[in-house]
Parts: structure tokens; sequence; C-alpha cells
């Protein structure tokens, strides 16, 4: 039997989470499907963030440091955001963006792993691109290699898993396809060979549940402005093992990472745990933008009492997943579309991943990018990202549960299949290419 639009509608009318859409500012006739690239604005935000602007700031001035508890900001929001991913109090920090993290835990990992003689950083060729460029050019400083592969050379006889490896460096959900790797048995392989891990966290935090120290990874980061809400360009986070703690290494040792940053002494002495992991001033402003972000995913704990916001929201996530699946395969079949990202639930984050065969004119490309144009035009908003020789043009739509609704997968579903269906994506408007895409 193929579902319905009544469907839909049952399964918003049985939602638990329904009321945590309450909490943002959504615009008026858009679906919103790329909350894995910018979340959306939490209501909160505008009246807080002026707040800290023209109270916190303009009549606390220099006073707020310490009045506002503006000191503590990357500390205090590290906590709320260890509870989203398996992390203790203390274990996290806010600040800075993810490449300036990745740079700062990756030097930290190939330092821990220099006495060890080993030479190889290993990572996924599919790895956001920033990833690999920070790894790319601290391997070629710190007289590493970095070597790229599947993720299907991580198992089997063949593995790529060798006593030569120092770093293993992943994306916990692949931001292209969606596919989410199982962080603690490929910790563990990588332990077993004695290399340490790196998990960057972008598409997993405040997406999907993450389990840092049941994992027993070693570092971690993510990104603030995607599925945490924080806003454009919001600051990142930093996770370190409480085993490391105390011995890795800082690179960039600046004054706010110090023990004791208003000693004022003119030698570097790293502040103990992830305290070092920050470095200059820090942005307040944004910082607050993120609280008001997190808050939001945090609401979700009211939902569950035991498993924390994430496992609440996953429940959501999976069955937003799967019924944009299923409507796809059921009405758009005959379209070329093909699904990119794991059917299996263990294997999936919190987005589906779509390539397409132009079955008509094989020659002119796959249409992937003009129809999430047109999809946009009608207020759909998905992304695109371009495929190279080894890997399909994606059209890529992320499920964020805190607000989307079993309707909002219908009606966005619907849209697809008309503008597939009238060939609307062949005009030229949809054809021409912006420069964020
Ligand atoms: C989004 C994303 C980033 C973003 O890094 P910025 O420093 O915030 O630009 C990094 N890594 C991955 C895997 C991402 O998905």
């Amino acid at each position: 039997m193929t579902t319905t639009l009544a469907d839909c509608r049952a399964l918003d009318a049985q939602d638990p989470l329904r009321a945590l859409r309450d909490q943002f500012t959504l615009p008026e006739g858009v679906l919103y499907l790329d909350g894995n690239s910018l979340g959306v604005l939490p209501k909160a935000a505008p009246a807080r963030i002026a707040e800290v602007v023209t109270k916190e700031w303009g009549e606390g001035l220099i006073r707020s440091w310490n009045t506002a508890s503006w000191f503590d900001l990357p500390q205090r929001l590290g906590d709320k955001v260890a509870r989203l991913i398996g992390a203790a109090p203390g274990e996290v920090v806010c600040t800075d963006s993810t490449s300036v993290n990745l740079y700062k835990v990756l030097f930290a990992a190939l330092s821990q792993q220099k006495a060890s003689g080993r030479k190889l950083v290993v990572s996924e060729r599919s790895n956001f691109p920033t990833d690999l460029y920070i790894a790319e050019s601290l391997c070629r400083e710190r007289g590493f290699t970095l070597k790229l592969i599947d993720a299907s050379e991580l198992q089997g006889p063949n593995s790529a898993l060798t006593d030569e490896v120092a770093v293993l460096m992943l994306t916990h959900v692949n931001y292209r396809t969606g596919a989410m790797h199982d962080m603690k048995a490929v910790t563990a392989a990588a332990h077993a060979v004695g290399a340490l891990t790196v998990w960057d966290l972008a598409h997993s935090a405040g997406a999907v549940p993450v389990a840092l120290n049941d994992s027993n990874a070693d570092y971690a980061i993510g990104c603030g402005y995607k599925y945490l809400n924080g806003g454009p360009g919001a600051p990142a986070f930093a996770w370190v093992n409480t085993k490391h703690a105390g011995q890795f290494e800082q690179p960039l040792s600046g004054w706010w990472g110090h023990a004791a940053p208003f000693e004022f002494t003119p030698h570097y002495r790293p502040a103990p745990g992830v305290g070092r992991y920050l470095c200059g001033t820090q942005p307040v402003i944004a910082l607050a933008g993120l609280e008001c972000g997190l808050d939001t995913v945090l609401a979700a704990e009211a939902f569950n009492g035991t498993g924390g916001a994430m496992a609440a929201l996953r429940t959501k996530s999976l069955a937003l997943t799967d019924l944009f699946i299923r409507l796809i395969e059921e009405r758009c079949a005959g379209q070329g579309l093909s699904l990119v990202t794991p059917r299996d639930h263990a294997l999936r984050g919190s987005q589906v991943c779509l390539s397409r065969q132009n079955l008509e004119e094989p020659q002119s490309g796959s249409g992937a990018y003009a129809i999430v144009q047109a999809l946009i035009a009608r207020g759909v908003i998905g992304d695109y990202r371009a495929g190279d020789s080894q890997m399909p043009d994606i059209l890529r739509f992320g499920f964020t549960p805190l607000y989307l609704g079993f309707e909002d997968v219908w009606n966005a579903v619907e849209h697809f299949v008309q503008v597939l269906e009238t060939g609307e994506w062949r005009r030229a408007e949809f054809n021409r290419k912006n420069a964020v895409t």
C-alpha cells in the first residue's frame, strides 16, 4: 500500500516532539531541508544577542567578563555540547572554527605519535575538503604522509589500518553521502594497530547519538552552525579524551589557553585539560547565539528521561528519512534517481542523498544542480554537491527532527515530483551556477 498525505498527517498528530518546532522562526512558505548546512534561527536568539550587545557590552563594558560570565562561555557551552556527544562535563570547549580546531587536535595526535616512528595519517577520500586540506598541510609540516582510502578499506584482510598508521582521521557522518561509521568498532580497530583516532562530528552533533567516551575515541571536533543551530559561522567545539588530558600539545598557544592568562607571565604554561584548546579572546556575541541553538537541541531531553536529547531525536530523524526515501521511491520511479545514503539505520546519519542518471539526455549531465535550484525556487531548500570521476553529483536533503514534520516531507516530495514531471528544472534560470551551492 502506498503512503498518503493522510498517513503523514497521522504521524504528525502522534509525534511527541511536535512542540519543539515552536522554538524556531521559520520563514513562511519554506520547507527547510538544509539544517545540515546552516541550522535555522532559534526564536530566543535575536533577543538574547540584543541583550548581550546593549546590556552586557553597552552597559557592563569590560566588567561583563566577570559579571556576565563571558570568561567561562567556552567551557559552559562545552558542557552543553558534551550532553549531546557522550562526553562528560569539563571535556569540551566551544571555540574557533571546525577547521582551526581540527588543526589543533590533529597536531596534538601527531605529536603524541612522534616517538612511535609511524608516518601515516589515514582519512577518507570522500571526507570534507577542509579536513583533507588541513591534514595535508600539517602532514607536510610535521613529516607525515596523508593516505586517502575508501571506507571499505577500513576492514578485511587488506585493511589500510596497519602498524604504520599514526592517526585515523574520519568524519563520523559523511557530508556527501550521509553514511555513518560505527565509531566504537572503528576506534577499536584503530587502537588494535596502535593508531589514535580523530573524529569530525560536523554532521553528527545534534543529528545522531554520539558516544565518544563509550567508544574510547581520542580526539573530536564538530561544527556549531549545522544541526546545533548556532548561527552562521558559529564557534565550533573540541573534545579530548581525559586519558590524554595534561599531555596533548596545542600548537596555537595563545594566552586564552594559558593556565593563568591574567598573570601575564612571559612563558606559556598550558591550562589543564581541554581549556588549552582556547587560543585568543573569544567571540562573545557569536557564543551567545550558539547557546540559543544548543538550548533548542537540549530541549529534547524533556522527551526522554534516560537516553538524553539525541535518543528522542534519533527516533524521529530515522522516521523522517525513512519516509522521504519511501515517498521518493514510490512517487519518482522512472526518473533516474538512486539512493546514495545507506538504508541500514545503523549506517545512516540524518540526511538523505540522491544521485540522478539523466535517462533521456545522458550527455547533458545529471541535472542534479538544476533540480535543486528548481526546488529552492519553490521554497524547498536542499543543496547540491558536485561529483567528479569517482563520485556522482549529489542532491542532498537534511532532516532536522526539531522542526520538520511528516507532512513537510510529503510536501517536499510533492514539489520534487512536479519539478521532475513538468521538466521545470530545464529552465535556463535553474542551470546558472551561484557562488555558494
Ligand atoms: C561543515 C564542515 C566543516 C566546516 O568547517 P568550517 O571550519 O566551519 O568551515 C568541516 N568539516 C566537515 C566534515 C564539515 O561537514
